[in-house]
């Protein structure tokens, strides 16, 4: 684009890690084309920056993104490097420790992979985002609400003011050039799109909790990403916060409940024999601060129209919720965001770019839809995988037990 040309009006609805991320890659690609071609506006309808949830665990794939944009002396100062994922079997014979493998993680992962594995506060990654993105020429709305879009040619949005004082409940409209619909599970930019109806709910539920790991006894304070496998239940743990506090997500079938109840499904599971490890349980049993969350995710994509039409283009939950058993979604956000740049970098320095911008998002979505798809089915699979009983479940036991780290690691996920 030559520099008298007006920028491109870009407009990333939802502020999460999704919308951050990809606002950063747009911005650093738009810089690098010899000037702020492309006018970007991020609009995050919460009335504060903030990120639900809790941990969060970034693979290499992810990781290695934050380090390019610039975030990896930041990235180090608030996350974790856990050395070893380790899966135990929650329901061991008395005396056991139920250990069935551990996956290198640390030095391992830094020398196969080009970046390592980390653990962190979601709100840190956040607040990492919202940081470098406020440094950049990018307009950051807060109190905005995308509630529906037209497009054809360019993108009218309609949006509702949210802000207490605004006394302005009347639906507004402007036009961009460009939409990216980051606005997570519930997407509305989604619903514009593809008009595919909610996500669908998986019928498991998600307990979290963080701890101090200063208030555990010695023998409970892990360092390590430890999985523990049940019957029709896992538990997955971490340190987040530097090591200071322990995370932990509890995933059971069956709709929310309270902690006495899913405490009791988790004990009750019959199996001669075999009961729940005593190190999980007194994890368990020391935290009472608990969040329920239904999980809610949608069938793999099956195309790059799933992703992106015309002007519009979808990125991270909003395109592809998924279950949380391959600890991917935010990562898959991420791999959006650095997709989507590397797909707008020609364009912002292009003649005409308005005419070309279907084709840019049609790229993108062509780049990313089948990676999305397969990471969505693995960790569909995973859920089975986990949450196995009987006969299912001692062979997959086995084969972690034979085979190791060959069957914890996973080349194709972590190294593109
Ligand atoms: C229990 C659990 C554990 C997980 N663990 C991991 C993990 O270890 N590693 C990992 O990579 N992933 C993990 N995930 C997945 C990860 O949390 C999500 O995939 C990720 O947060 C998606 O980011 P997003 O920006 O696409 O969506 P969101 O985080 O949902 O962000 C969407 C944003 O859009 C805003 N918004 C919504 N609607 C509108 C609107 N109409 N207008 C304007 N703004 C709007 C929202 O307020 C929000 O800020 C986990 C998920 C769960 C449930």
């Amino acid at each position: 684009m030559s520099s008298t040309a007006p920028p491109l009006q870009v407009l990333i609805a939802g502020g999460g890690i999704g919308g951050l991320a990809a606002a950063l890659a747009l911005s650093q690609a738009s810089s690098a084309a010899h000037g702020p071609t492309l006018q970007l506006q991020v609009w995050e309808h919460k009335l504060a920056w903030s990120e639900q949830g809790a941990g969060i665990q970034l693979g290499p794939n992810a990781v290695r993104h934050l380090q390019a944009w610039g975030l990896g002396t930041a990235l180090e100062q608030v996350a974790f490097q856990p050395e070893h994922l380790v899966v135990c079997n929650a329901q061991a014979r008395k005396g056991q420790d139920g250990v069935l493998g551990r996956l290198r993680l640390g030095q391992r992962m830094q020398d196969r992979y080009g970046a390592t594995y980390f653990t962190l506060a979601r709100a840190d990654l956040h607040q990492l985002l919202l940081s470098a993105v406020k440094a950049l020429p990018v307009e950051l709305q807060l109190a905005r609400r995308v509630v529906s879009l037209k497009a054809e040619p360019q993108v009218e949005v309609k949006w509702e003011d949210l802000k207490p004082v605004s006394g302005s409940e009347a639906l507004h409209t402007q036009i961009f050039d460009a939409v990216v619909g980051a606005d997570g599970l519930w997407s509305h930019v989604r619903q514009a799109l593809l008009q595919d109806g909610a996500a669908q709910a998986t019928g498991h539920c998600a307990y979290r909790a963080q701890l101090p790991m200063q208030a555990l006894p010695a023998h409970l304070r892990s360092f390590d990403v430890t999985v523990w496998l049940g019957q029709r239940f896992h538990v997955v743990n971490y340190p987040v916060k530097g090591g200071e506090l322990l995370n932990v997500v509890v995933i059971v079938e069956g709709p929310p409940c309270d902690k006495a109840q899913w405490l009791s499904q988790i004990t009750s599971v019959p199996s001669t024999g075999f009961k729940v490890a005593t190190q999980l349980l007194d994890v368990l049993n020391a935290a009472d601060d608990w969040q329920s969350w239904p999980l809610f995710d949608r069938a793999p994509l099956h195309g790059p129209q799933t992703m992106a039409q015309g002007h519009v283009a979808l990125l991270g939950d909003a395109a592809h919720p998924m279950r949380p058993y391959l600890a991917q979604g935010a990562a898959m956000a991420i791999e959006d965001a650095q997709a989507l740049a590397k797909a707008w970098g020609p364009l912002v320095s292009s003649a005409a770019p308005e005419s070309r911008i279907p084709q840019v998002m049609q790229a993108y979505a062509l780049n990313r839809w089948r990676r999305n798809a397969q990471v969505q089915r693995r960790a569909q699979r995973n859920g089975f995988v986990f949450h196995l009983q009987g006969p299912m479940a001692w062979a997959r036991d086995r084969s972690i037990q034979w085979l190791g780290e060959s069957v914890l690691d996973i080349p194709w996920l972590y190294s593109a």
